[in-house]
């Protein structure tokens, strides 16, 4: 039975539909310096740094030397789902981080947010806040972009209450920076905390690593996990059925209490899933009591149309066409690398 006081069904203004995304993308301020250092990567940057102050609560700016955004295309840039980086057409064949056209228009919904871009000769800056854009305007920049985003949710002070201390918000956001640096070992990374003002202090710091890949990442790791993960761990490089496994993997005797030291990478991406992490705890367990956990960097990499990373807009799940593969194919490469360790072990006892 309808009442007859039910009003009309409306379309919702463009505001209110970005402030109901943002809930999905911008859960805290971590999750905001996700999005931006994904931007910053996928502009090709090759040095990124990263500034906060109360844990990202009061300010969150992330600086890059990449491609820049040209002046007339700021406003497109915080316009929803408005993306340089796919034509739309094939959202199975994903390269970049981004593909939503979501992270910009959303943030400009949650706090007060500055786009500062060089593209070319000239910079220009844009700033939202709300639901109010101001025009582009001419500004200086000597290449890049700047992205800045204060007093993120002050206009939600219901989302504000349910972020943590300002301490665990700026690990979190730590953690972020160093899982993206794990991705990326030939991109620079700075982290700066600029609590009471000023320059801040550098919290984190990773400079470019050079040579092959795996000399990189082992580079970034050691730097990331200390030097005593990078002598512990174990170079892992399998394939199957068009899946690569690459990566380290730390001997049993360096297990953890916990599973702190567990980074997963599918095609780039930082990912939590439950699958894989089954399959690198499943590989351990005959070398490892169930107290203990494994420490391990693994990037699975495949054709994009073989996963799924569309299932979540925070992108930490994925959704692989035949997961038995990849399970197959961490188990069987780690226990293939522990065994071949542990062979290594025995002969030079022995000898
Ligand atoms: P997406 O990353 O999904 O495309 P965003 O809302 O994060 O969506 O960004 C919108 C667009 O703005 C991007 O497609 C890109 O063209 C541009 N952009 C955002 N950040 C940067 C950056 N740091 N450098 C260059 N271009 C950027
Ligand atoms: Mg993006």
């Amino acid at each position: 039975k309808i009442s007859p006081e039910r009003p009309p069904i409306r379309q919702l203004d463009e505001a209110a539909i970005n402030r109901i995304a943002a809930g999905e993308v911008v859960e805290r301020p971590s999750s905001a310096v996700k999005e931006l250092v994904e931007n910053a990567i996928d502009a090709g940057a090759t040095r990124i740094e990263v500034a906060i102050a109360c844990g990202g609560k009061t300010l969150i700016r992330v600086t890059d030397d990449g491609c820049g955004i040209p002046a007339d295309e700021l406003p497109l840039a915080l316009s929803r789902h408005a993306t340089s980086k796919i034509d739309g057409s094939d959202l199975l064949n994903i390269h970049s981080f981004g593909f939503r056209g979501e992270a910009l228009p959303s943030l400009g919904a949650v706090g007060r947010l500055t786009i500062t871009s060089r593209s070319g000769a000239e910079a220009a800056r844009i700033a939202v806040s709300g639901s109010r854009i101001d025009p582009v305007k001419p500004a200086a920049l000597n290449a890049g972009t700047v992205v800045e985003l204060r007093d993120i949710f002050y206009a939600t002070p219901a989302r504000l209450k349910f972020l943590r201390s300002d301490r665990a918000e700026t690990q979190a956001v730590g953690d972020v920076v160093k899982r993206l640096a794990m991705a990326e070992p030939f991109i620079g990374f700075t982290l700066r905390d600029c609590t009471g003002g000023g320059e801040g202090r550098v919290t984190f710091r990773a400079d470019p690593e050079t040579g092959d890949l795996f000399g990189a990442l082992h580079g970034r790791l050691s730097r990331i996990l200390g030097a005593d993960f990078a002598e512990n761990a174990l170079r892992l490089e399998a394939e199957r059925n068009g899946l690569t496994l690459a990566g380290y993997a730390a001997l049993p005797t360096y297990s953890r209490g916990s599973s702190t030291h567990q980074y997963l990478f599918v095609n780039g991406r930082p990912v939590r899933d439950k699958m894989l992490l089954g399959a690198l705890r499943a590989a351990y367990s005959d070398f490892l009591s169930r107290d203990r956990h494994p420490a391990a960097v693994l990037f699975l990499d495949c054709d994009p149309h073989l996963v799924d990373v569309n299932v979540h807009p925070a992108k930490a799940e994925v959704r692989f066409r035949e997961p038995g593969i990849a399970r197959g194919l961490i188990v069987s490469g780690l226990r293939h690398a522990l065994a071949e360790a542990g062979h290594r072990a025995s002969t030079t006892v022995a000898t």
